[in-house]
């Protein structure tokens, strides 16, 4: 192996360090359901939602938080935040039904993302907030309400293109939401159809991990509340969306020492990083490195409900200079969030069987290939670099992996670009097959989003898991309820 192990170790909060731990217990569940497994941990989610709420306290605020239920299928998950008091943001009717089917009242869910009628039509008859992305869409859901003479439906101006005078800050472009300066033929058409929406407020979310943006964005917001004001209208709410992030790792160290590696890897200074000299977006031309990092910043010093507190504490440059959070207070607006990844952080794992510990003929790197294909375990398509956690199948561990170890981990796929990492990855003693590789934190769209059943493989199972003591029980995902048995809410 050139030079020390870069390790990118995960940060694990308690509860999942102690599922980590229970390695007799993760050997057990691979065993009966198969690899890949995943594990969600239903507690965890209340956990975050209080994080949340705390900075709501702090502030003063009141408001909703949705949880963006596009990051994770599980019904476990859903049923465990139905016993709280947050609410659900669904982005498709499946996820409508899903939503309630858990528990959820219509009172309790927004609706976001690309409308087909259907999905429209089930919100509007449960009662659901419709964040409404352009006048087309205000216009077909006010012509349904009509149709089917459904009771005026609560909705959402979903904005984007925001704009701070004089502080050359912009928002990125968006497909969703209309743009502020299109906001007044919107207002029109709230108005037209008075009968059949109720305009409670306005809304945004932006992918981007920038608090300027979303300071932004928020008084773009706080503005176009005036303006409804303005014209007679009564709302009360902002939605900021979420894209409020997660810490993936345990150590700022190591994250800086990987990137300055790998650039260094991909201007030739070091040997490569990553399989075929992949270089995540930068490259090299004659001597110079060009493109920018495509990577999720995999340590973060402001994330989650932290973050919230941070923008909230953001002077409204445009507005005084005061706080954001003091100025929604001023005028009694409730703040709605709809976090995916951040209420999901540290609420999951997923594991894999190692099949085949293979050395090159060339040397180098081990080939290491898992019983899992890299869509069960989508790190890569969010770029975010992880290290897996190594759980022997003997309790003593091997003889062997007296050492670190630089590996390539590769899926069961017969195809090339089945990489489960397309970067080396070093760990602290060399796997055995039989072994588990333990993917810490993965139920912020790492697990579901991008499975598939590709070469008639299985897409992954799920269970759900909750302590009993210094146990740790389970059961299905889908079986899962607020009444199974000490099943979480206690
Ligand atoms: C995806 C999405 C979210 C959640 O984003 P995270 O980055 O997971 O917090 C919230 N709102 C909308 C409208 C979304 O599309």
């Amino acid at each position: 192996m050139d030079g020390r192990p870069l390790y990118l170790e995960p940060r694990l909060a308690p509860r999942l360090g102690s599922l980590l731990a229970a390695t007799g217990t993760l050997h057990t569940l691979s065993d009966a359901l198969g690899s890949p497994l995943h594990v969600v941990v239903p507690d965890q989610i209340a956990e975050n939602l209080d994080g949340f709420r705390s900075v709501y306290r702090t502030h003063h605020l009141s408001g909703q938080v949705f949880f963006a239920h596009k990051a994770n299928r599980s019904s476990a998950l859903l049923r465990r935040l139905a016993t709280t008091d947050a609410g659900v943001d669904v982005a498709s009717l499946g996820e409508l039904q899903h939503a309630l089917g858990a528990g959820f009242t219509g009172d309790r869910i927004t609706a976001t993302g690309p409308k087909n009628p259907e999905f429209l039509w089930l919100a509007a008859r449960t009662g659901v907030t419709v964040s409404v992305d352009t006048t087309a869409e205000l216009d077909q859901l006010a012509a349904l309400v009509r149709a089917h003479a459904l009771a005026p439906v609560r909705v959402l101006l979903r904005l984007s293109g925001f704009e701070t005078p004089g502080v050359r800050v912009l928002s990125r472009r968006s497909r969703f939401g209309t743009p502020v300066r299109e906001l007044d033929a919107l207002l029109e058409a709230v108005e037209r159809h008075g009968d059949a929406v109720d305009p409670v407020g306005v809304a945004y979310h932006l992918d981007t991990t920038s608090v300027a943006e979303k300071a932004t964005a928020l008084e773009g917001c706080l503005a176009a509340l005036e303006a409804c004001r303005s014209r007679g209208l009564r709302p009360r709410a902002v939605d900021i969306g979420g894209g409020f992030g997660v810490s993936y790792l345990a150590e700022r160290e190591q994250w800086e020492a990987y990137t300055t590696a790998l650039t260094s890897a991909v201007l030739g200074r070091r040997p490569p990083l990553t399989w075929g000299g992949h270089g995540y977006g930068l490259r090299e031309e004659s001597g110079t490195l060009r493109g920018a990092l495509g990577l999720y910043p995999a340590h973060r010093p402001l994330a989650g409900a932290a973050y919230l507190d941070e923008l909230l504490s953001r002077p409204a440059a445009s507005l005084g200079g005061r706080p954001l959070a003091a100025l929604l207070l001023e005028h009694l607006y409730d703040l709605h969030t709809e976090p995916g990844r951040a209420l999901l952080d540290q609420c999951g794992l997923t594991l894999a069987r190692v099949l085949e510990v293979r050395a090159q003929e060339t040397g180098g790197e081990l080939l290491v290939r898992l019983a899992a294909k890299a869509d069960d375990i989508a790190l890569e398509d969010h770029g975010v670099l992880m290290d897996p956690v190594v759980v022997p199948r003997s309790p003593t561990g091997s003889l062997s992996g007296s050492g670190p170890v630089a590996v390539h981990l590769l899926g069961s796929l017969c195809l090339e670009t089945d990489l489960i990492t397309r970067r080396t990855v070093f760990l602290p003693r060399r796997p055995e097959p039989g072994d588990l590789l333990a993917f810490a934190n993965t139920a912020g769209y790492v697990m579901d989003f991008h499975a598939t059943r590709a070469q008639h493989q299985p897409a992954a199972r799920k269970v759900a898991a909750w302590q009993e003591g210094d146990l740790w029980r389970w059961c299905l995902d889908e079986l899962f309820w607020p009444t199974t048995p000490s099943g979480g809410s206690q």
